[in-house]
């Protein structure tokens, strides 16, 4: 049915969530070997930390960075790539920051928490390749302290993608989540957005979420790389 759907949507747009790269061998957040489970957030993802509790900080974030480097986007990552060039999808809406999806070459993507790709200084901004943390350079030649360019507990979302976001899900004919337990806002907000605005929306996650009551095909159970390729192979076939 999904294949259909894909088929004859004029716009179709893709939210990612964590579940996305787990099978790129990235944990999540909140199932079973998540990294919530092992870590406490209020102590590491916050301004707070980064200005008080440096040390544990920046060894958290390095950690991750560390993880991106050896990891990678999987074929599910590259499938939606392909499907970009071929135009049966319009977009990339993704709450990861792990940038698999521009590396698997999606063009057109919004990072609404923002990259571990790259560093930015706290002081003058200046920005840096994420490599300077895998070498246990945490500050800045203006002698600020890096930090990662992503979205910390209480900042606000990068205005672009924010608004990219909002756009892109009023204009979905359909709206595909992906791995995501729609339990962060606001960007659990754009599959109601895309529902409200008339688009069909398909969640495809191991796990229940609170947003299944509002979508029109929920697919449970299965890994999200499973499925991609499962539609793409039908689609090649008709
Ligand atoms: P989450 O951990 O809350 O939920 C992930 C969901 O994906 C879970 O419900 C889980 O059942 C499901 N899942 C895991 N692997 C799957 C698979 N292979 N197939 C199908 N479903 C699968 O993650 P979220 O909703 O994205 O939470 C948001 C926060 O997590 C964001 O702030 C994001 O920045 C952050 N995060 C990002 C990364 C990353 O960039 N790769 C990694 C961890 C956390």
């Amino acid at each position: 049915m999904l294949q259909d759907w894909l088929a004859a949507s004029n716009y179709t747009v893709i939210f990612t969530g964590a579940g996305m790269s787990t099978e790129s061998g990235l944990p999540d957040f909140r199932s079973a070997n998540g990294l919530w489970r092992k870590k406490d957030p209020s102590q590491l993802a916050t301004t707070e930390a980064l200005n008080h509790n440096v040390h544990e900080f920046v060894e958290f974030y390095r950690d991750r960075v560390l993880g991106i480097k050896k990891y990678g986007p999987h074929k599910g990552h590259k499938i939606l790539a392909d499907w970009e060039k071929k135009q049966l999808i319009h977009s990339i809406i993704t709450q990861n920051v792990d940038g698999f999806h521009t590396e698997a070459g999606s063009i057109r993507v919004a990072e609404l928490h923002g990259t571990l790709q790259t560093l930015h200084c706290q002081l003058c901004n200046k920005k840096y390749s994420s490599e300077k943390y895998v070498d246990e350079d945490f500050i800045c030649e203006c002698g600020g302290m890096l930090r990662p360019s992503i979205i910390l507990f209480g900042e606000s979302l990068p205005e672009d993608a924010f608004n990219m976001a909002f756009e892109e899900a009023q204009k979905a004919e359909l709206f595909i989540v992906l791995g995501s337990s729609l339990s962060v806002s606001p960007a659990n907000q754009f599959p109601l957005i895309a529902k409200e605005s008339g688009a069909k929306l398909v969640i495809i996650n191991e796990e229940q979420t609170d947003y299944d009551i509002y979508a029109d095909l929920v697919i449970h159970k299965r890994k999200i790389g499973e499925v991609l390729k499962e539609i793409d192979s039908m689609l090649r076939e008709s």
